[in-house]
């Protein structure tokens, strides 16, 4: 299949390149998803990482496929998955479970582990490509009214799980009540943010 790479650590290496579709049978206990890639969304990460600042290849490997903000679209699944069918409008998450406390609890983003993995930025490839395969776990359903703006889903993550935290910090003053926010970054998370604040009520 065809997919967009680099070689972490060798600036302006985006290439077009073949490599292996994926097998289902690569995840263990019939719990693999195969999803044919219908968009990807490209941003300031992948932008550094064509410049060599970030990201490593899995190990073993000398390239690295690009991407993390996905959409696709399900083509088969294992016998053991029982939530997604083919046809399925799907985004897969980005970061992969490590071995710190929080990784142990589903809280993988908030890992204190120094070394993490994430597809299409560390150690995994990512979803630029015609095909991934995944395991159940990591890939959420996306209603077929939303897929025009479902590639916007793992971005708009980011920005919730923000809010979240600072929702969470400021509950100790109990009589929090905010009314403006200022949003910082002109990319993708910077306007998923100020949409998003302005559906809260927030200037
Ligand atoms: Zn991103």
């Amino acid at each position: 299949m065809k997919a967009v790479a680099v070689y972490p650590g060798k600036p302006n290496s985006a290439h077009l390149t073949e490599a292996p579709r994926p097998d289902l049978e690569s995840v263990s206990n019939g719990r693999g998803v195969l999803v044919k890639v219908l968009r990807v969304g490209v941003d300031g990460t992948d932008r550094e990482i064509n410049e060599a600042l970030y990201g490593a290849p899995p190990p073993g490997e000398d390239f690295l496929i690009l991407g993390h903000e996905n959409f696709g679209r399900v083509e088969a699944v294992g016998p053991n998955v029982a939530h997604l069918k083919p046809g399925d409008y799907v985004v897969a998450t980005v970061r992969r479970p490590g071995r710190s406390l929080y990784d142990q609890i589903g809280l993988y983003d908030f890992t204190t582990d120094a070394v993490y993995y994430e597809r299409g930025i560390n150690l995994l490839h990512g979803y630029l490509a015609e095909y991934y395969v995944d395991d159940m776990e990591y890939i959420i359903p996306v209603p077929p009214s939303l897929k025009e703006v479902g590639v916007l889903l793992e971005p708009s993550t980011v920005m919730q799980k923000g809010w979240a935290q600072a929702m969470e910090i400021q509950h100790r003053l109990k009589v929090w009540r905010p009314q403006r926010a200022a949003v910082l970054g002109a990319g993708t998370i910077g306007l998923l943010a100020t949409l998003i604040l302005r559906l809260r009520g927030l200037r």
